[in-house]
């Protein structure tokens, strides 16, 4: 086990740092669909966001100090007194937790009160963004889910738009993707590159998987000494 003297940061097996909220940051856990839908409806900068795979949960990083009046449902702010896994800097996939946006130094922190807004379109508290250009998430193919065809018409992108993230939990979508879309819409794709009439799309080869997403839970209390391999991704520069 390595302890980081100035952050709190305990590393566990795989580089995995627990992490106490309160000092550089406070977080904002919320189940993954809730997340992601929120995470699509903050519509200023975005900090770091943790993934949580075992637990289907979602971590936004934002400043300290500012989650102890959060109070909205299905949610939860962590603050001081609370300790957060999280992944090593340069990991983007699981297994175990990853980063759908890494840590930088200019961004760290997603604003508490955009958060808060977002959270509440996603609730459907608060009046947001059209759902019109939501993509049929079951019907993707491999090509759509690559970036390579538009994930709402289906032909090839040339000027492409991001829709967002998404996630199913299974299948092409096992873990949250970022989808693109014609730019500015599909009205506009090109008619040379649109596929014949009435052509159904091929489909996709059934055995094409994403990683494995469920492995081992962590637990605090179950770390095990491991050599330094990273430095805490979190961890202030002197
Ligand atoms: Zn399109």
């Amino acid at each position: 086990m390595i302890d980081d003297t100035t952050t709190g940061a305990v590393q566990s097996i795989d580089g995995i740092w627990i992490t106490p909220a309160g000092r550089y940051w406070d977080a904002v856990r919320l189940p993954r669909r809730l997340g992601l839908d929120a995470f699509n409806a903050v519509t200023g900068p975005l900090g770091a966001v943790v993934m949580a795979p075992v637990t289907r949960g979602m971590y936004f990083l934002v400043p300290p100090g500012t989650t102890r009046s959060w109070n909205l449902p299905q949610t939860v702010g962590l603050g001081e007194a609370a300790h957060i896994a999280l992944p090593p800097a340069g990991r983007k996939y699981p297994p175990g937790p990853y980063w759908l946006v890494p840590p930088r130094r200019s961004q760290l922190h997603t604003p508490t009160y955009d958060l808060h807004c977002a959270v509440e379109i996603a609730l459907g508290l608060r009046p947001g963004r059209p759902t019109a250009d939501r993509p049929d998430l079951a019907r993707l193919s491999l090509k759509q889910v690559k970036g390579v065809h538009c994930a709402l018409c289906s032909h090839r992108l040339d000027q492409a738009r991001k829709l967002g993230v998404f996630c199913t939990g299974e299948g092409l979508l096992a873990e949250p993707t970022e989808l693109r879309a014609c730019a500015p819409d599909c009205s506009t794709t090109s008619r040379s590159s649109l596929p014949a009439a009435g052509r159904a799309q091929a489909p996709e080869p059934a055995n094409w998987k994403q990683p494995a997403t469920e492995h081992r839970a962590m637990r605090f209390d179950r770390v095990t000494a491991r050599p330094r391999t990273a430095c805490c991704p979190l961890r202030p520069t002197s």
